[in-house]
Parts: C-alpha cells; sequence; structure tokens
C-alpha cells in the first residue's frame, strides 16, 4: 500500500498544533518529535518534518502528498485568484489564527489608500502585500525582510509594516497603529490539485473525517441539566448551537426530567445562569473527545 507522506513544520507555531491535531486523529509515532522523518506505527503515513517555508513548494513537487501550513505562507507562494495553482486547501484546522495586517508609526499621517502610493513597506509577505494593495489602486515599495519587521519604521528603513498579528501587543510596543486587515489565516491542510493514488487519497480521507471530528470537538459540549417538565422548549432555546435533546425521565418525579445536549458553540456562564434561571438543576458541562457525524 502506499503511504501517504505529510509534511509538518519542524518546530514553531504549526509544530505543536499539527503534531497533536494528528494524534488525535489517532496516529502513533515511535521517535517522539525528535526525527525528521517519521513512519507511523499504525497507519500508512509519513511524517516530513521540515521548515514551513518549504512546505508548499513539497507538496507542489510531488514530494509529499498533503501539508500543515499557514494560509499566509501558502499564498504568498499561490495566490488564491491564480486558477491554475497546483495546490489547493483540503480542509481548515482551526489552530494557528493570526491576521496580516498593514500598521503605520501611531504619528503617521497615512488616512486612505491614496496615502500609500509610493511608501516603503517592510513585510514578510511581499507578494501578498503587493497583490492586495494593487486591488485597492495603491502602488507601492515592497522591502522584503524575513523577520522583525516591526522594527524597521524606527529604523528608518520603510514608512509602514505589513505583519502577522495575533493580540496587536507587538504593534502597540513597537509604536504601530494598524492600518487595514490584509489577510485572516490559520492552519491549513493543503494538497495537489490534480488527486494523487487511490491509496493515498483513502488515507487521507480517514484522517480528514478524524480531525474533523477532533476540529469540532474542540469546542462542542456535551450538556446534562434536570429541567422542569414544563419548561423544556425554554431551555432548549438557550442551548447554543444544540440538535434536539434527549428527554429521559428521573424515577420518582413527574414534575422534572432529564436533558442532554451536544452543543456546537461555546457554552458561557451567562448561559448556565439563565439556564438555571429558568429552572435548571444539577447542570453539568461535559467535554467531548471525540465525535464522528
Ligand atoms: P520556520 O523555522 O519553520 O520557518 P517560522 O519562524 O517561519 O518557522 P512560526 O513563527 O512558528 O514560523 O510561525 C508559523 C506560522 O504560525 C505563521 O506562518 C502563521 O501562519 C502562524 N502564526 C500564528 N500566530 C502568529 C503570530 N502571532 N506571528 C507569526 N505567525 C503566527
Ligand atoms: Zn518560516
Amino acid at each position: 500500500m502506499t503511504r501517504l507522506r505529510i509534511a509538518v513544520q519542524s518546530k514553531g507555531r504549526l509544530a505543536d498544533g499539527g503534531l497533536d491535531l494528528l494524534a488525535r486523529c489517532g496516529l502513533r509515532f515511535s521517535y517522539g518529535r525528535n526525527k525528521l522523518h517519521q513512519s507511523a506505527q499504525n497507519m500508512p503515513v509519513d511524517l516530513m518534518l521540515v521548515r514551513d517555508d518549504d512546505i508548499p513548494s513539497f507538496v507542489a513537487s510531488g514530494a509529499c502528498d498533503y501539508g500543515i501550513v499557514g494560509e499566509n505562507v501558502l499564498r504568498e507562494k499561490y495566490p488564491a485568484q491564480d486558477a491554475d495553482s497546483p495546490l489547493e486547501i483540503a480542509m481548515n484546522l482551526g489552530f494557528a489564527g493570526c491576521t496580516l495586517k498593514l500598521a503605520a508609526p501611531v504619528d503617521s499621517a497615512v488616512d486612505n489608500w491614496a496615502d500609500l502610493n509610493g511608501l516603503r513597506i517592510a513585510t514578510s509577505y511581499p507578494s501578498i502585500t503587493d497583490n492586495f494593495l494593487r486591488s485597492k489602486g495603491v502602488q507601492a515599495q515592497m522591502v522584503e525582510m524575513s523577520g522583525s519587521v516591526e522594527v524597521a519604521p524606527r529604523l528608518g528603513i520603510s514608512d509602514l509594516i505589513c505583519d502577522l498579528v495575533s493580540s496587536g501587543a507587538t504593534l502597540e510596543a513597537n509604536g504601530l497603529k494598524p492600518f487595514a486587515t490584509v489577510l485572516e489565516s490559520e492552519a491549513v491542510l493543503i494538497r495537489r490539485t490534480q488527486s494523487v493514488s487511490s491509496d493515498v487519497e483513502a488515507t487521507a480521507e480517514i484522517l480528514m473525517r478524524r480531525a474533523a471530528g477532533v476540529i469540532a470537538s474542540g469546542q462542542t459540549k456535551y450538556i446534562m441539566l434536570n429541567a422542569p417538565a414544563d419548561r423544556i422548549d425554554e431551555i432548549t432555546a438557550l442551548l447554543p448551537g444544540s440538535d434536539a435533546p434527549t428527554i429521559a425521565q428521573i424515577a420518582g418525579r413527574d414534575d422534572v426530567v432529564a436533558l442532554h445536549a451536544v452543543c456546537r458553540e461555546r457554552v458561557f456562564w451567562e448561559t448556565l445562569e439563565a439556564l438555571k434561571a429558568q429552572g435548571a438543576r444539577a447542570i453539568l458541562v461535559l467535554p467531548i473527545e471525540k465525535m464522528l457525524s
């Protein structure tokens, strides 16, 4: 059987999330995280642990079948609007979320798109940034940097920056303010648009179905509570993202029932307090480890 080859970042923000996700999909590897090439013991899957920047070209060339990479890294080399791109996103993976943002020094006078014409923009993503600005009718000058982009305006290397942001704290600490969002990114699973062998595709399908369950169950909770028998509708209406609940009788009681439901959205304290106000008691919120639907 032909083995499925997946490229994953060896160290960094995508490495832990990627390897955890594969482990939660049931893959077992014998060498921990230290070896660059690893074979799963229980499925026909091999991993290549590499730098994230190399992952799109490894998949495009056929050295690997699938890869886990930030959408930002994919789009820098393979723009979304490119109709005959050799790569496509097989699924979004729901971790390593971040935003590629244009930011200017807080005292900058830049106020609208036209103000950006001719300015220098420091970024590790010159292609995404330039394409985005051209779509806004702006011609700016890209200054490519591989890291520490946020110091460029202070050093006089650029007028603005375009960099990945998660909380915004780094921008603020460097005297920068966000000007516009260029790309919302998260980890994605990529593959070639031209399909690979059917063995490999079958293994990938199994893993992707499991991964969808793992990702969904991250937010999903199982709620159990006792509800007054005449308030079932009101209580059900309060449950976030749930299907019809299961109602079970409680021994020796006609006025109260047990209600169980899977909630596909986050359950906040406010929801529990509202449930209690409707007469719900003994409310339990349980994590769901695996889900297959
Ligand atoms: P490598 O050595 O593999 O090239 P790297 O330094 O390019 O590593 P990381 O800093 O680990 O990579 O970032 C990998 C990816 O994590 C980014 O491309 C991006 O998709 C995502 N990411 C999530 N949050 C952030 C953030 N705050 N800053 C930068 N990247 C982030
Ligand atoms: Zn990188």
